[in-house]
Parts: structure tokens; sequence; C-alpha cells
């Protein structure tokens, strides 16, 4: 059950935050860029201007990388021993959660979602991902191996870390995001330079400010805002850079792996989806009908997993279609710091026209508006979630990631869990997938034949660090999360030895 919740200290956060820019945070010290460029930050529930954040350039992100590759080589992280490591990743996790209630407050001015999703579920997964990490130091290591040759010999694996780790992320989850980058990435032993998302800096910028408290050597995390093109294209460039993980679109993470490829540089993809939810005739409709809404819906569709088309057995389609319609009309889209709020605003403008755009687009292509479908109010970028129905394979609005609070429905007759599959598998991603039966033997067949890096039967998961995540196909490249997801920031070493 979560914990009774404090009044969110809007006022004082809102004054602090429009005081003075989020400025940088480089080799421990926070600084303006270096040609004074900084970025509008809006409250999308207003569109309101309501700060400013330092914005890099490639001078920079030269520094901090700098910074980085010398925390990372000569500097304390690389040589600290790993149960040290543990407790700096366990206290930055710690001070987390004692700046909980300012944090969430900028993540709902940042981003726009509810508070009490920022409050318990965003800083919870920021602080969970460093505990879950801060327990791998002392675990991460190499094997011995068998050797089939003359004489005696020894052999074994080291797993040392990649270097310097440039950490690029999206804007739907800033600092939770950030966090899941930074924690395998330094229990790893590598040193961060982060670069959060134009639109959603504040929260992230709050990072270098905790790790000094905690006692995290400087240069182990710099904090870098900037525009993609300008700040996350230089740290990609950067010959010091040994990694990218990087979180955002399927075009953007195409860029980036292309141009990796100069130096051959590692690379996590996390990317989009256009994930299905596929209920059986069979299913407890009351829970799949809520399961499918929210799958969706949550964080206004904004959520690279969205179950955004939904494939419902014909006898029961009615029923689902009517189901979520009902759900739809019910869910409370205000402010983020209204309480009664469930959704809140989209990220941007463009954000809200791009959903706009694809809704009349999937009217015009012949698809029914069940459900939603419209601009709410006349200030910040709030939309009704939409239902669409009579939607085909080849509609646009059916094959790409709207990423927004949209969802196509679709009925299938047939019975064969082959062609089944075959539906939800027809498109480009393959970033998750929902399965509601009551039959054992239709969940493990779906499960096996769905094409996704998350399957879920009857029901999901908050954010579990211990289970790896990322997508098939067009969703990405690697894994975060787990034992994959420290290993992603390793080098395997060989050694061999004649006794
Ligand atoms: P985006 O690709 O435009 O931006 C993501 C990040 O990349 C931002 O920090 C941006 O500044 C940076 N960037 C942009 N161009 C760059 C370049 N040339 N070089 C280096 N960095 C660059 O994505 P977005 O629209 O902000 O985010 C939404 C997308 O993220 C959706 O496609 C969504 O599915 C995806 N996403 C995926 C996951 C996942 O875990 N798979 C999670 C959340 C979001």
């Amino acid at each position: 059950m979560n914990a009774p919740m404090n009044p969110p200290p809007i006022a004082a956060v809102r004054s602090r935050l429009a005081a003075a820019p989020a400025q940088l945070f480089i080799d421990g010290a926070y600084v303006d860029a270096a040609d004074g460029a900084t970025l509008a930050v809006e409250d999308p529930a207003t569109g309101e201007t309501i700060a400013h954040a330092s914005s890099a350039g490639p001078l920079d992100i030269d520094r901090a990388v700098r910074a980085a590759r010398s925390a990372f080589e000569g500097g304390p992280w690389s040589r600290m021993s790993p149960n040290e490591r543990s407790k700096l990743l366990w206290k930055l996790a710690d001070a987390i959660d004692a700046a909980g209630d300012e944090l969430a407050t900028i993540e709902t001015l940042d981003n726009g979602m509810p508070y009490g999703i920022a409050r318990h579920a965003a800083v919870p997964m920021a602080s969970e991902s460093l505990r879950y990490y801060a327990g791998w130091p002392t675990k991460l290591g190499g094997e011995t191996l068998p050797v089939s040759a003359e004489g005696e010999w020894h052999a074994y694996t080291l797993r040392q870390p990649v270097g310097v780790v440039g950490a690029i992320s999206a804007w739907n989850f800033p600092l939770s995001m950030a966090c899941g980058k930074l924690a395998p990435a330094m229990a790893a032993g590598c040193t961060v330079v982060l670069k959060p998302a134009e639109q959603t800096p504040l929260g992230v910028a709050q990072l270098g400010r905790l790790a000094q408290e905690v006692g995290i050597p400087d240069g182990v995390i710099n904090v870098v805002a900037g525009l993609g093109s300008v700040a996350g294209q230089a740290l990609v460039d950067h010959p010091l850079v040994n990694k990218i993980s990087f979180t955002g679109s399927t075009a953007t993470g195409k860029a980036i792996l292309a141009a990796s490829a100069r130096d051959l540089k590692r690379v996590t993809l996390e990317l989009g989806g256009k994930s299905p939810c596929v209920i059986f005739a069979d299913a407890d409709l009351e829970r799949a009908i809520e399961g499918a809404a929210m799958g969706v819906f949550f964080n206004s569709g904004q959520i690279c997993v969205a179950r955004s088309r939904l494939f419902v057995h014909r006898k029961v389609f009615d029923r689902v279609v009517e189901g979520v319609a009902g759900f739809v009309r019910n869910l409370k889209v205000g402010n983020g710091f209204e309480p009664s709020s469930m959704l809140g605003p989209l990220v941007s403008r463009a954000q809200l026209d791009r959903v706009a755009g694809y809704v009349e687009l999937g009217t015009a292509e012949g698809a029914e508006l069940v459900a939603g479908g419209r601009r709410l109010g006349e200030t910040g970028y709030f939309v009704e979630p939409t239902l669409l129905a009579g939607t085909s394979p080849d509609m646009r609005v059916m094959r790409e990631e709207i990423f927004g609070p949209v969802v196509c429905a679709v009925p299938f007759d047939d019975d064969d869990l082959q062609l089944i599959a075959a539906r939800a598998n027809d498109t480009e991603f393959g970033l998750a997938a929902s399965i509601w039966t009551r039959d054992l033997g239709t969940a493990h067949r779906m499960a096996r034949r769905i094409d996704a890096g998350q399957i879920e039967v009857n029901g999901g998961l908050p954010m579990q660090f211990a289970l790896p995540f990322g997508g098939f196909k067009q969703s990405g490249i690697g894994r975060e999360n787990g034992r994959e997801g420290i290993e992603a920031f390793t080098e395997l070493k060989t050694v061999t030895m004649r006794l």
C-alpha cells in the first residue's frame, strides 16, 4: 500500500526553478553552458515557460566526457572496492527517496504526469533501480573455464567495466529512465555522461547535487541537458565515449547505431513499439478490459510498451469495446496536481499535434471513432483517451507508433493461434505484448509465438529491475535490467596461462 502523501511543495519548487537556470553538472560542479545557451522548459499543463536549463554544446560535452574519462581511468571509481561502490549506490537511492516530494513535484511540472504517479511510481523506480544494482558490484565476476590443449593451463574470464558511458534518455519518465541507465553503468564500474531529453531536463539536473551529498566522486556522474542534434550528437560522436545507452525513437536509434559504427562504440537501444493486447473469449473480461485500457492509456499513452493494438475474439469484441469505451469516459484527465487526475497532459505542443494528427488520419482512413479523440481545454496539452475500431492492418494508425493515448481495436474470428500470433506480429516493432485467457495452453503457446521482449499474461507488474527489458526487431538492441542489463556495461576478457 502506498504511504500517505504530503502535499506537493509546488510553490516552493516553482519559485526555485524560476529563479535561475538548471545548470549542467560537470566534474562535480554546476556550470553554465560554455556559450551561455539555455533551453526554455514548459509546464505541459499550462504551456507556460516555468524554467530554463543550460543547453550543452560540443565544448561542454567534451568537458563532461573528459571528466568522466579521468574519473574512470585515474580516478577513484574504477579503483574503488565493489562494496564501497555498492554503498554509494544505495546512499544515492536513499537521497532520492529523501528528496522524493521535491523530485516528484519537479517531474509533474516538467513532464505533466499525475503527482501520485510521480511520487509513488517514478521516484521509487529511480531509487529502486539503484538499490537493485547496488547488489551487483560484489557479485559481478568472470569464470574459470576448461581448456582442451596439451600441457597444463589455467583459463578464466574477467568482466571489466566498458568505460565511459553516454546515456541518452527520453522525456516520458525522465528521472527513473536516467537512473535506470546510471545504476547498472555505475555498478559495473563505469562513469557516465547523462543527457536527458530537452523537454524534461529539470529532475535529472538534481542528480548532481544528490550525488555530491552522498559522496560520489567528481566526474562519475555528469549531467548535460541539451538538444539531441547538438548535445546528443556530440556525445555519440565523441571518441572517448565507449558505450551509448539510448532510449528514444526508432529513427534516432538507427541514426545513433550508424554513427556508432565509425568507432564501434557499444550500443544498447530501447526504442519504440506498437504492442498488441490479445483478448481471448475465455478471459476474465472485467480484468482484461481494465488491463487493456490502462495498458495503453497509462501516462497518457506516453509509454514505450503501450498496447496500442487491441485484438479481441469476435465473441466478446462488442463487450470489450463497450467496456474500454466506458472506462475511457471515466478516466479523469487534468492537471497532474489535481488529486482526481488519472491522466495528465501530453508533454508538448508537438506531441499534442502528433496525437491529433493520427486521430484525424485514422478517421480519414476509415476507422470508427468509438470514444475520445478531442483536445480538452484551450490551455495545456490535454487530449481525451481515444478508442478507434474498424481499423485494418494496413492503416497508418495500426502500423506507426503514436506515443499517445490512442488504441485501435480489431476483432478476430479464428482459433488458430498461429494466425492470431501472425496478426500480432504484423509490425516492424517487437517490444511487448499482453495475452488474456484462462487457458494455460493458449497462454504459453501465444507467449512462444509472439515476437516481443516482454509478454504479460493476465496482467502486468510494475517495473521489476530483476527482469530483463528490451525489444525484438526495430524495438531495440540489447536488454536493460537484470544480469543482462549490467553485463551490457562490461567487456569480457579471457586470460590464459601456461602452468
Ligand atoms: P527521440 O529519439 O526524439 O529523443 C530521445 C533522446 O534522444 C532525447 O534525449 C533527444 O535529445 C536525443 N536525440 C535526438 N536526436 C539525437 C541525435 N541525433 N543524437 C543523439 N541523441 C539524439 O525520442 P522522443 O520522441 O523524445 O521519445 C519518444 C520515443 O522513445 C518513442 O519512440 C518511445 O517508444 C521511445 N521510448 C522507448 C522506451 C523503451 O524502453 N524501449 C522507453 C521510453 C520511450
